[in-house]
Formats: C-alpha cells, sequence, structure tokens
C-alpha cells in the first residue's frame, strides 16, 4: 500500500478545508502545552508557514506526544477545522499520530532559538529545516524555474555544454585538474613532465570554468541558445562572493551585437526578479524582515538605504543605468571618495582594472541602481571580445548589482578571423589547440554575443543574503568540502 497519502501544508494553508479528514506529514518546529492540550507546530517544507496541531491527551497517548520534540517527524491523521487561536485560520485537530522519526532533545543540534549562520553553515545537512534556509531553497528553486522559462519562453535552446574540458584557453580562473593518473607515481616524459598522454583522456583536462567557448558553438547552428551548469574555479579567494563550484548561466546569440546584449541581459534580470516577487511572497516578506534585522544590528553609516523587497522592487521598476568603463573612471577619479584616499586603491590612470570597491561605489553611492559598465580597456579583458574602432577597447559590458558587485560578465564576441588570431597570439594563446573554436570564424562567422550570470549571485541579492555560501546547499571553497 502507497504510504503518501498527506496533503501538503501549502495547498491546507490556501483555502479553508474545514471539516475535512487530511494526514500530514512533517518536522516539528516548536510544541507547547495550553489547558491540557498541546499545540504543535509542523513544517513540511511546502511553505515557510508551519500548520498547527492540536493535540487532546485523551486521543493522543502521553508516550507519543512526549515524543513529539523538535525536530522530530511525525505522521498526523485528524480533521482540519477553524481555529480558535488567532495566528491560523484552521488547523488540525489530531485524532492518530504516528512518530515517524525521533529527534532526541538532548542531542539534535537544532533548537527553536537564533543560531549564527556561521553555526548553520557547519551543520548544513540539518540548516535546510530552519525557516531562513527553507526560505532561501525555495527562492532559489523558482529562479531556476524561471530561468528557464524565460529563454524557453524567447526560443532559446538549453545546452549542456561539458563539466570536464581539455582547454583552459579563457583564462577565466585557476582550474582543478581532472586526473586518473597514480598521484604517487604518475608516468614521466622523458623531460620529466607529467605524461599526460597515459593519462584517461590522453591530454591533461580540467572541471571547466565557463561554458561559453561551447555555447558559441552552438549559437553558430541554433542561433539563440543558453547553458546553464555546474562552473568550478580554483581561486583562492575567500570572499562573501566567491564559491569553488558554483551555477553560471550563460547565453549566447548570433546575430546580437552589444546593444542587443545589454538589453537582453537587462530584460532577463528584471524577468527573473519578478518572478520571484509574484510567486515567492512568504518567503520573501519573511527574508524582508531577516534583512531589515541584520542592517539594524550594523552601523548606521553601513545600513543600507532601501529594504530587501523595496530594492527588488526597484531594480524591476528602473531603467539600468548605461556607461563606459572611459566615463566611470572620470566619475571615480573625480569622486570625494577618491580624493579622501577613501578607497583602498586609489583610481588614478586609465587602464586599471576597477575593484569591488569602486563597482560598488557606482553603484551604491554614485547613481544608486544597477549600472551596466561598457568598453573596458582591452587590455584587462579576454581575448575573445570584440575590438572597438578606437584599438584600445573592446566591446565588454559587466552589470553591477547593489550589493553585490559584478553579477552579470559578457561581451560582444570578436567575429573577424583576422583580428580574433592577432589577438590571440598578443596574448600567448596557441591557435592550434583552439582550431575548433576558429573554425566557427573561417566558416559562417557572424555578429554574436553572450554573458554570464553567477546564479549564486543572483540568488543572493533577491534573498538579501550577505554571503555566497548561504544560497548554496553544500558550498565549496577553500578548505571546506563537507557533506
Ligand atoms: P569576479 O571578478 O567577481 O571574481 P569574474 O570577472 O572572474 O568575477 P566572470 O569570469 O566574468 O567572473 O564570470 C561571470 C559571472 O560568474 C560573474 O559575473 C559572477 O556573477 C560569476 N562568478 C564568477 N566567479 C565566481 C565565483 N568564484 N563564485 C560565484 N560566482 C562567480
Ligand atoms: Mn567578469
Amino acid at each position: 500500500m502507497a504510504f503518501n497519502k498527506r496533503i501538503k501544508i501549502k495547498v491546507l494553508l490556501e483555502k479553508d478545508h474545514s471539516g475535512q479528514k487530511a494526514t500530514v506529514m512533517g518536522w516539528v518546529r516548536t510544541k507547547r502545552n495550553n489547558k491540557n492540550v498541546a499545540f504543535i507546530a509542523l513544517n513540511d517544507g511546502s511553505s515557510i508557514t508551519n500548520f498547527q496541531i492540536v493535540a487532546d491527551p485523551n486521543l493522543i497517548s502521553d508516550d507519543i506526544l512526549k515524543r513529539a520534540t523538535t525536530g522530530a517527524c511525525l505522521k498526523i491523521e485528524g480533521t482540519i477545522v477553524a481555529s480558535q487561536g488567532s495566528g491560523q485560520q484552521t488547523e488540525l485537530n489530531a485524532e492518530h499520530i504516528e512518530v515517524l522519526g525521533d529527534a532526541d532533545p538532548e542531542k539534535y543540534p537544532l533548537q527553536p532559538k537564533k543560531h549564527s549562520l556561521e553555526f548553520l553553515r557547519e551543520i548544513a545537512h540539518l540548516r535546510i529545516r530552519t525557516n531562513t534556509f527553507g526560505a532561501v531553497f525555495r527562492v532559489r528553486h523558482a529562479l531556476a524555474y524561471a530561468v528557464h522559462k524565460y529563454f524557453n519562453d524567447k526560443g532559446f535552446f538549453y545546452i549542456h555544454t561539458p563539466i570536464i574540458t581539455a582547454s583552459d584557453a579563457e583564462g577565466a580562473g585557476e582550474t582543478f585538474k581532472v586526473t586518473t593518473l597514480d598521484l604517487k607515481n604518475p608516468p614521466l616524459t622523458e623531460r620529466g613532465n607529467i605524461d599526460f598522454s597515459q593519462d584517461f583522456f590522453e591530454r591533461e583536462t580540467n572541471l571547466t570554468v565557463s561554458g561559453q567557448l561551447e555555447g558559441e558553438l552552438a549559437a553558430m547552428g541554433l542561433a539563440e541558445i543558453y547553458t546553464f551548469g555546474p562552473t568550478f574555479r580554483a581561486e583562492n579567494s575567500n570572499t562573501t562572493r566567491h564559491l569553488a563550484e558554483f551555477w553560471m548561466i550563460e547565453p549566447e546569440m548570433a546575430f546580437y551585437d552589444a546593444e542587443d546584449n545589454q538589453n537582453l541581459a537587462e530584460d532577463f534580470l528584471k524577468y527573473v526578479i519578478s518572478y520571484a516577487l509574484e510567486n515567492c511572497k512568504e518567503d520573501l516578506e519573511f527574508l524582508d524582515k531577516r534583512a531589515a534585522e541584520e542592517e539594524n544590528a550594523k552601523k548606521a553609516d553601513q545600513r543600507s538605504e532601501m529594504g530587501l523587497l523595496e530594492r527588488l522592487r526597484f531594480v524591476v521598476e528602473n531603467e539600468f543605468q548605461r556607461l563606459t568603463y572611459t566615463e566611470a573612471i572620470e566619475i571615480l577619479r573625480n569622486s570625494n571618495h577618491n580624493k579622501k584616499k577613501k578607497f583602498q586603491y586609489l583610481v588614478e590612470n586609465w587602464g586599471v582594472d576597477l575593484q569591488s570597491e569602486h563597482e560598488r561605489y557606482l553603484v551604491e553611492k554614485h547613481f544608486k541602481k544597477p549600472v551596466i559598465l561598457t568598453d573596458y580597456p582591452k587590455d584587462i579583458k579576454a581575448f575573445y571580445m570584440r575590438q572597438n574602432e578606437d584599438g584600445k577597447t573592446v566591446a565588454a559590458m559587466d552589470i553591477l548589482f547593489p550589493g553585490i558587485g559584478e553579477i552579470v560578465g559578457g561581451s560582444q564576441r570578436e567575429e573577424r578571423l583576422e583580428l580574433l588570431t592577432s589577438r590571440m597570439e598578443e596574448m600567448g594563446i596557441p591557435a592550434e589547440e583552439m582550431w575548433w573554436y576558429l573554425d566557427t570564424r573561417r566558416f559562417g562567422s557572424t555578429p554574436h554575443a553572450g554573458f554570464g550570470l553567477g546564479f549564486e549571485r543572483l540568488v543572493q541579492f533577491v534573498t538579501g543574503m550577505g554571503n555566497i555560501r548561504d544560497v548554496i546547499a553544500f558550498p565549496r571553497t577553500p578548505g571546506h568540502a563537507e557533506f
């Protein structure tokens, strides 16, 4: 006989089911006794809202009620009735309770008190049962769904690019090596280097840092494609915005120029954020309050001016500010912040890479809205970006968000074979290894463009979580690969 006859709490909350028999299953958040009756707040993951179970000791044995402690998993059968209390419309009068799994209160680490996010990271296997992480992962799911819906509705095709690759030509970050060689005793070449021709793939391979190059190949046949997959960077940067394993969304479009690319990125970001606003109301209201509490604990000058929901609506309703790198450098150089030496890295010369303090100054202090920065110096950008007429800049775009900094990096790609190969030569990228990439420029080349959105940075922005480790279930960062 099938076990699952449960009704989800989310469904029970949608309308008044008074009078109906129901079976619910979930985990005890809290239990309190009042006038001989036990009230159990039950959560089953479907909603941030708990459902109230009323257990009358005349119907439910004392032994069962004792075991219904915080964290225990219960199956409850009973009747839905209008609630006497003010906290909820309806509740479940328990007629039968089965303890599916006990949670010894002496040992269960999650108690109904406030735990720090740092502590919860150490018990990432259990933190999913908290209000905060339940909300974060429901919102994360909604955003992932919205990403696919957006592109599907626009006629883009989802391409699965390889996770194991032989190219690190992009130079987007340090790679993790993939090998089956015996690390203690690897075969060596005559010169004493590791002989990768004896490795599994008969060459040196690594985990992908980006699906872009393969994405471009697909766009040269399907015209509009996107990838959405895991991405790996072995950067030893212990920041609140970097993971060693993260998920990236990379649309790539034939027949798009730089401006088409910017328009798509802005429309796409607004769409997925609106989707979350419409479909994750309760979770976002909870996260809005959580973020406000966190803000209140900060010093007045470090608090953000807008609350979470206000900020999300603001981004959806306002046009992003578009400006060139050159214009941004002027603004930064002449800012009081720079003159008073408040930047750790002072902005003096055209050509320097922007630090996240500069990006955040532009977004949070100067424009107070998302910024699309374009036309960067070619020397600080990748080889595949399209060279501009001025000979100095490329058709790059970075999108900068409040509280996050860079959320999107993209460009129009160099479609002219001559210019691409000479740039590769300048940058020391071996053309022989990239023969397949260059073939797209040899045969039927066309203007095309694309960008990469770090999915966790998007989830951070939408949930207001300050640390990227708190928006992915099991974060991988330097020194951390537990769970
Ligand atoms: P940053 O300068 O912030 O390190 P990047 O310029 O190296 O990022 P890109 O190579 O442009 O990043 O990658 C595209 C997008 O992927 C970035 O805009 C960002 O949203 C995301 N991203 C890059 N590196 C990471 C990381 N280590 N963890 C999470 N997201 C990342
Ligand atoms: Mn970038």
